[in-house]
C-alpha cells in the first residue's frame, strides 16, 4: 500500500456537511459524484496530498444509511491507494484478512476499489483503490 488515498466520512445531509468542510478546511469539494451502485452521492476535498470523500445515501438500504442509523455520522471507511489491487488483494487473503467483494468494483473518482470487512480489521472498514485502468465514462 502507498499512502492513505482518502478518508471516507458519513454524512446525513450532503449539503451542509459541504459547507461545513469546506469552513473547516478553507477550499471548496473539488467534485461531486452519485455512486449509484453503492448508493451515495459523494463529495471530495482535496486535503494537501490526501482527500476527504464525504458520502449521504441516496437510497434507504445504502451502506451509508444502515451505518448511520446504526452508529452515527462520522468515519466510515480509510482507504488505501494500491498499485495493483490484485496483488494487494490476494496478498491479504493469504494474510486472513476477509475482502468484503471478490473482484473490484467501480469506486468514485475514477477508481476500482474493494473494501475489507471491518471485523478483520480492528473495526475499521478499510477500502483498497487503484485507478481505474479503464476509466469508460470520463468527466
Ligand atoms: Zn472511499
Amino acid at each position: 500500500m502507498r499512502k492513505i488515498e482518502h478518508l471516507g466520512i458519513a454524512v446525513a445531509d450532503l449539503k451542509k456537511s459541504n459547507e461545513l468542510f469546506q469552513r473547516l478546511l478553507g477550499n471548496a469539494p473539488y467534485k461531486s459524484e452519485t455512486v449509484a451502485s453503492e448508493g451515495v452521492e459523494t463529495s471530495f476535498f482535496q486535503i494537501g496530498d490526501t482527500k476527504i470523500e464525504l458520502l449521504q445515501a441516496s437510497t434507504e438500504d445504502s451502506p451509508i444509511a444502515k451505518f448511520i442509523s446504526k452508529k452515527s455520522e462520522g468515519i466510515h471507511h480509510i482507504a488505501f491507494d494500491v498499485e495493483d489491487i490484485y496483488a494487494e488483494m490476494s496478498r491479504l487473503k493469504a494474510a486472513g484478512f476477509e475482502i468484503l467483494n471478490e473482484v473490484p468494483k467501480k469506486g468514485a473518482d475514477r477508481k476500482i476499489v474493494v473494501f475489507l470487512h471491518p471485523k478483520s480489521t480492528n473495526g475499521v472498514l478499510v477500502e483498497l483503490c487503484q485507478e481505474d485502468p479503464n476509466p469508460g465514462n470520463l468527466d
